[in-house]
């Protein structure tokens, strides 16, 4: 039966899991960080291991995170979002890390003032775009250019995210956004499902294209703020 299962309903069923488990994990997971931090400072014979220790409880507390984000994916209400100002706070937030790995995030827009909104929630849209400079920065380990374009086509508001880094492979690509996948190894495999989750909640679209050695090509679409109240008006004739 499990062919059956939708990806989109196998979401939901990992988010309510997580709205279950993610905040009981958290609060022993904070006395447990606190009272290793204590430890560092009492007992020397101990030291050693306590770097790894807290390094681990971290590991557990991003992998809760990310579980978090997935529990409620439509939590608030969706608003107009002017994606160009959205994508430079993005820009600048993430460039203070990459430059610091050799790394510059340009962004290029050709999408005029007063055409870039979508309907959405801004932290969600957010959080799709950090995650995925992040993945182009983690794959770029000897630096170089991450592309963030933007264009209007067919209707749809289209942005593409382009690294230089190490590509996927086929295989790995089918496999992309099942949970946990990940070949990283201190990867939790939730971040592009967790993208794919709120894509899906906002009618957008991914689409990824990658070549091993030459790099990644991410490309989102999201309908436009105006076409997409008017596609509704439509449907509910
Ligand atoms: P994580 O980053 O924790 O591994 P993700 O869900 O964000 O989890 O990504 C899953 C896997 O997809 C990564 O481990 C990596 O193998 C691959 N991947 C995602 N984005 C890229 C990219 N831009 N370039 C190369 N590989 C990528
Ligand atoms: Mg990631």
């Amino acid at each position: 039966t499990e062919e059956y299962i939708s990806q989109s309903e196998k979401l939901s069923v990992v988010g309510e899991l997580a709205a279950g488990i993610a905040h009981e994990i958290r609060n022993p997971l904070t006395s447990l960080k606190g009272f290793t931090q204590l430890l560092e400072y009492k007992d020397d014979t101990l030291n050693p291991y306590i770097p790894i220790m807290l390094e681990e409880i971290d590991r557990i507390n991003t992998i809760v995170s990310e579980l978090l984000l997935l529990a409620k994916p439509n939590a608030g209400d969706f608003r107009k979002v002017k994606m160009t100002d959205l994508l430079q706070n993005v820009v600048i937030l993430m460039n203070a890390q990459a430059n610091l790995q050799n790394t510059e995030i340009k962004f290029h827009t050709l999408v005029g003032e007063e055409q870039d909104y979508i309907d959405g929630l801004e932290n969600k849209l957010k959080q799709i775009f950090i995650n995925l400079l992040k993945n182009a920065m983690e794959a770029m380990k000897t630096g170089g250019e991450i592309n963030l374009n933007m264009m209007i086509e067919d209707n749809l508001l289209r942005i593409q995210f382009c690294d230089q880094g190490c590509g996927i492979s086929e295989e790995d690509l089918a496999k992309i956004g099942q949970p946990f996948f990940t070949t990283k190894e201190k990867g939790t495999g939730l971040g592009l499902m967790v993208c794919k989750s709120i894509i899906d909640s906002h009618h957008g679209h991914m689409d990824i294209e990658s070549e091993v050695g030459v790099g990644t090509t991410i490309t989102l679409t999201f309908p436009l703020c105006d076409v997409y109240s008017e596609m509704m008006v439509d449907s509910n004739n």
